[in-house]
């Protein structure tokens, strides 16, 4: 069986070490050549709106799925026309469109920030009076790791953080006083099967996703249960087949729905060994129509990205139980290279663990 993964970025790559033992084979489709997948399956080299390239990657290919989700919606339609896509096109564009995916939420009565569209600079003082300030203003697409968006606290920086923001269309969301960040991944199979990891807490720094605690802290179990809500809810509205991750905010009044990502997720990582099956071998298990394997925690798991710089292997390693996971990319600021994750029997060995990594990973860059 050979599965065809749109974007050869390291979610491409795991989903290939977790599909290899599978007996599956990848092929990936990536503009760049030296894409981190290309070590674990064939990489065709093309733009996603290249004829010839969508043409030799889709040939022979089983199902296509994607790990990357600014595929243009044209290539995705057409690809969808002579092999299962698995999430499905409505997937895709509902969750890469801020203002699409808030008032799909909306509609299943799923609450999130209040929001209000802003199409030109002459919406701006309506939708400000509609959410109230302070605020978020987001582009309503291509945003990801915190770009793309701008925080306005007065009425005089809504236009210029508009311009900033380079005049798109935008969405403008209400400023969340959250107490914590959370994420829930679910994983739906073709036959409608669906399965729900435990939520987890989530620590950005500079905008890009730092630490992930798994299960997080103190879960109230009526919490639990509506996150999943939250995420069937979205799941079977869509016809879901895969993995998706649902970005919360836990705050004051209740919890929020900020985001969703119709693919494996960052906040998902732990999973490999910190949960009974990975997201990526059940992405992989739901979209070819196979059985769901076990969600479960195996135990209290902490996930800290490695970004910017790699630490030398032996260093992160000399950190007990650390396992290293290595992209393949070439630093850069404010790329994400690795991640490491540790295991705990409970939260205070797991926190110990993590502050271990912690520290030999800041040792390193001397800070
Ligand atoms: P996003 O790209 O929507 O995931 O936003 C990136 C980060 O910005 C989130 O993880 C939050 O930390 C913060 N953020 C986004 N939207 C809001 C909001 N409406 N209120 C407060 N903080 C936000």
């Amino acid at each position: 069986v050979r599965v065809g993964v749109l974007g050869g970025g390291q979610l491409g790559r795991m989903l290939g070490l977790a599909g290899v033992p599978l007996g599956l084979r990848f092929r990936f489709l990536d503009p760049m050549p030296d894409a981190p997948a290309a070590e674990v399956g064939e990489l065709v080299t093309g733009h996603w709106s290249d004829a010839a390239a969508l043409e030799r990657f889709a040939r022979g290919v089983d199902v296509v799925t994607y790990e990357f989700e600014n595929v243009p919606a044209e290539t995705v339609r057409r690809l969808a026309e002579r092999v299962p896509v698995r999430p499905g096109p409505l997937a895709l564009e509902t969750a890469r469109d801020r203002l699409r995916e808030k008032r799909f939420f909306a509609g299943l009565g799923v609450p999130t920030a209040p929001f209000a569209p802003v199409d030109g600079a002459d919406q701006l003082a309506d939708a400000a009076a509609a959410v109230g300030l302070p605020a978020v203003l987001k582009t309503r697409q291509l945003g990801y790791d915190g770009k793309g968006q701008r925080v306005v606290r007065r009425p005089e920086e809504l236009e210029p953080a508009w311009r900033e923001l380079g005049g798109v269309p935008q969405i403008l969301e209400a400023f969340v006083s959250f107490r914590r960040e959370l994420s829930i991944l679910g994983v739906r199979g073709v036959d409608g099967d669906v399965a729900f990891y435990p939520p987890v807490e989530n620590h950005h720094h500079l905008g890009i996703l730092d630490l992930t605690l798994a299960p997080a802290p103190a879960l109230p179990p009526a919490l639990v249960d509506r996150a999943e809500a939250y995420a069937r809810a979205a799941l079977e509205a869509l016809d879901y087949a895969g993995v998706l991750a649902i970005e919360l905010f836990d705050a004051e009044d209740g919890l929020l729905v900020n985001e969703m990502a119709p693919r494996v997720h960052n906040s998902g990582h732990w999973s490999i060994e910190g949960a009974v099956t990975s997201q990526f071998e059940n992405h992989l298990r739901a979209i070819l129509g196979w059985p769901l394997g076990p969600t479960a925690a195996r135990c209290a798991a902490g996930m800290v990205n490695l970004v910017g710089e790699m630490p030398p292997p032996e260093i992160v390693l000399a950190a007990p139980g650390a396992r290293l996971h290595s992209y393949g990319k070439v630093p850069r600021p404010g790329r994400k290279l690795g991640h490491v994750t540790v295991l705990g029997a409970d939260e205070a060995e797991r926190d110990a663990a993590v502050a271990v990594v912690r520290r030999l990973v800041a040792g390193e860059r001397g800070s």
